[in-house]
């Protein structure tokens, strides 16, 4: 059978491999697997929000509430904007999708980082999109103008901070950035992380409603999945000016998140506390990996997110080493496939980072 040609040289995302696999190909059981492969919360979600849900899961025969009117409320209050401004997606994933259809097709032309979220790439192979990309490791906003100005992209992704490696733009240069660039360009700023960023460094911060109050042309993109520790129930958004708004919404099929999902999100983002905990234990795990790093005389970025990457030496193969830790019942991302010889981890709980530098030591 012959498939849409665009389909013919997109590779399947790489998702961190489940612990379900892990068990059925090693025989490991469940409580002897780690997994440090996805970036999740390792304390889990606000125990509010699992009390939410236990308290409407009688209400499954119904459709959700196709208007979010909770959660965009709630989305509204945080960031002080309006329920125009925003759109939900089941995870922000689904936001890229909707962009990038909304706004390019085969004639465009998609920029973004060297190294940066696989979806990006994906979604605009979708469209036939051409992706243009920068050669610095870091996002280097002076080569994205140069690369800007003689390309013409109809949509710039900005990861910041950026997936995998973690690294993360100031936003004042964002900002300026973002204002050289011509109207009609849609700037993306994909902020899985920023509730990490923000905790470690304040420069870091985006604010979101000065974002959108001075430009018409750029995306603000956040998540449930990680901070908030609800990557189980696939929840995203955007915020931007109400006319993109409206028109990623022609693209939204209908319910496209779970009245379970409204709920802990929105309830989730109440609890302010359960997040700063989660930040403060991670900046506080974190050391233990610079630490670690430091002692094996193995390069590691400055990470402001809930993981590291590992830029192992020559003498050290990241294929080899995640192959033999997954043998172990450890879960890590082998950053192969971005030509990169590089493990990223995500910073787990003190027991599971101890365990992590248990079993790798022995592979260095
Ligand atoms: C995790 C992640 C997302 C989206 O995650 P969802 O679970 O789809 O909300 C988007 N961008 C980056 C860079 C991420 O790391």
């Amino acid at each position: 059978m012959k498939f849409n040609k665009k389909l013919e040289n997109i590779t399947t995302y790489e998702a961190g491999k489940p612990i379900e696999l892990v068990v059925r190909e090693f025989g490991i059981e469940p409580k002897d697997i780690v997994k440090l492969a996805s970036n999740e919360n390792p304390y889990g979600c606000s125990p509010k929000v699992q009390d939410a849900v236990r308290a409407i899961i009688g209400k499954m025969s119904l459709y959700p509430d196709d208007s979010m009117i909770k959660l965009k409320d709630a989305l509204s209050k945080k960031f002080d904007v309006k329920n125009e401004n925003i759109i939900i997606g089941s995870g922000s994933d689904q936001v890229i999708e909707f962009l990038i259809h909304a706004k390019a097709n085969s004639n465009s032309k998609i920029l973004m980082n060297s190294i940066t979220f696989a979806m990006y790439e994906i979604y605009a192979k979708h469209v036939g999109a051409e992706v243009i990309r920068t050669t610095s490791q870091e996002h280097d906003l002076e080569q994205f103008f140069e690369i800007y100005k003689k390309e013409k992209p109809e949509i710039i992704f900005l990861c910041t901070p950026n997936n995998p490696t973690g690294d993360c733009a100031d936003a004042t240069d964002v900002l300026n950035f973002i204002k050289k660039i011509d109207s009609d360009t849609l700037v993306v700023v994909d902020s899985a992380y920023m509730e990490y960023a923000i905790a470690k460094d304040k420069s870091k911060e985006i604010v979101i409603k000065d974002l959108i109050e001075q430009f018409d042309n750029v995306i603000y993109l956040g998540t449930f999945s990680k901070a908030y520790g609800l990557g189980g129930m696939r929840v995203g958004y955007g915020i931007a000016d109400a006319k993109i708004i409206k028109e990623l919404y022609k693209l939204r099929p209908p319910f496209n998140i779970t009245t379970l999902s409204l709920e802990a999100a929105s309830v989730a983002l109440e609890d302010e506390e359960f997040v700063k905990k989660s930040v403060t234990l991670n900046l506080e795990q974190m050391k233990r990996y610079e630490e670690f790093a430091k002692k094996k005389n193995i390069d590691i970025i400055n990470s402001y997110t809930n993981f590291v990457t590992l830029s192992l030496n020559a003498s050290q193969n990241s294929t080899e080493i995640s192959n033999s830790l997954l043998k172990q019942g450890m879960i890590v991302r082998n950053l192969s496939s971005y030509g990169m010889n590089s493990i990223r981890v995500t910073i787990g709980t003190d027991e599971q980072n101890s365990r992590f530098f248990e079993l790798i030591t022995p592979l260095l």
